[in-house]
């Protein structure tokens, strides 16, 4: 579904910040990916979202090459670590926000707005603005915003890192089972270990712009490829 060929990205002439990364993700995967702060990862993601440009390599969507592709062209719904609300607007305008420059109708909006305010356990904040929510429910409406937009494939930059421990648990369990239930293809940034162990289908680990493995989660912890990975996830070896 999406299919990195030699991406190399260097944001000035000289050192490359990614170097010829090479990987496959599968329509409906949870796939993570961890690595040290610096080592690529927001970059990565960003230039799938087409925020940032490929500096050399082939990036391609469904089988078709998107490397000039703009972001509202990918179809894709993106929920990043500040959660990046409108403050001056409502609870129900923000999560629709995306939905109004793609001319879906109003009833169509109302209709998926009940159903994923209802899923999401926000029916009763609908009219209230984000200064006037807490942070796990911030978190929500930012994560109802990606829910809402249907997009197939979701990425997602360290989208729980400002969450106390006991909301971390509880959005780790929701995103993961939202996942699952609408078959989204999500990619998911994290520093947490026990994040990528207990979410992922697969992991990516990275290291200053370089793929040191990627596998189940069971298959790091047991077969860590490098010393790297071992201390990383935490394995014994
Ligand atoms: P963190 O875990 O801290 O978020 P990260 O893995 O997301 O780190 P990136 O943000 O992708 O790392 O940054 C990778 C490297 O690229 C860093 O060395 C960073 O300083 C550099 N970098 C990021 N954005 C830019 C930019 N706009 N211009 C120049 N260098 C940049
Ligand atoms: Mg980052």
């Amino acid at each position: 579904y999406i299919e990195l060929t030699d991406i190399t990205k260097s944001y000035h002439a000289g050192k490359n910040i990614l170097e010829k990364i090479n990987f496959t993700i599968e329509k409906g995967e949870f796939f993570v990916l961890v690595g040290p702060s610096g080592s690529g990862k927001s970059t990565l993601l960003r230039m799938i979202a087409g925020l940032e440009n490929v500096t050399d390599g082939i990036l391609k969507m469904n089988q078709k090459i998107v490397n000039h592709l703009p972001p509202k062209d990918r179809n894709l719904s993106m929920v990043f670590q500040n959660y990046a609300l409108y403050p001056h607007l409502s609870v129900e305008q923000n999560i629709l926000f995306g939905l109004q420059a793609k001319k879906v109708s109003k009833k169509e909006q109302k209709k998926r707005l009940k159903e994923t305010a209802e899923m999401m356990g926000l029916s009763d904040f609908l009219d209230r603005k984000p200064r006037q929510l807490s942070g796990g429910q911030r978190q929500r409406v930012a994560l109802a915003r990606a829910v809402v937009s249907e997009a197939p494939l979701c990425l997602m930059d360290e989208p729980l890192s400002n969450l106390d421990a006991k909301l971390r648990a509880q959005m780790r369990v929701e995103i993961r089972r939202l996942q699952k239930q609408l078959g989204l293809t999500l990619i998911y940034v994290t520093h947490d270990q026990v994040e990528a162990m207990t979410m992922g289908d697969r992991i990516m680990v990275l290291n200053d712009g370089e793929i040191q493995q990627v596998g189940k989660p069971i298959t790091l912890y047991n077969e860590p490829a490098n010393l790297f990975v071992a201390s990383f996830i935490g394995s014994p070896k």
